[in-house]
């Protein structure tokens, strides 16, 4: 059978989940284009964040998106909180803290339906701290 277009694609774009859903780290576009480069050596970045958009448009991935950095994505769309470290910018998922107490009690407290919200915490990670003594 030819390699038509579309077949491509839809190649490109199943590699691109399949690394992302793999990754643990909440890689930037240019960090998973390196990474999907090596299964697939003619993939251009354009076409990673053209891919990522699609995906995210579908409600594939999340974007982890923050003012001043350079936006992430995540293949975990179950919700979850992140933490970053402020020395070297790693992004972890922070595990076993759930999101529906949060948005519970604003209801409670002040009569807001609450639809969403961002909490992200920040601290040192093991190697930083390894590496800082701290
Ligand atoms: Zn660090
Ligand atoms: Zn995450």
């Amino acid at each position: 059978m030819k390699n038509t277009g579309f077949q491509r694609q839809t190649r490109q774009r199943s590699v691109i989940l399949d690394e992302l859903r793999r990754a643990h780290d909440h890689p930037t576009a240019r960090e998973l284009y390196e990474r999907v480069q090596i299964r697939l050596p003619r993939i251009s970045l354009g076409t990673v964040y053209r891919n990522l958009e699609r995906l995210h448009e579908a409600g594939m991935i999340r974007k982890l998106e923050y003012a001043g950095q350079e936006t992430r994505v995540d293949g975990d769309l179950e919700h979850h909180y992140h933490i970053r470290c402020t020395r070297c910018h790693r992004l972890d998922d922070v595990p076993e803290i759930t999101s529906d107490l949060v948005g519970q009690r604003f209801e409670e407290l002040g009569g807001y339906r609450v639809t969403g919200h961002r909490l992200e915490f920040q601290g040192l990670c093991p190697d930083c701290r390894n590496e800082t003594g701290e």
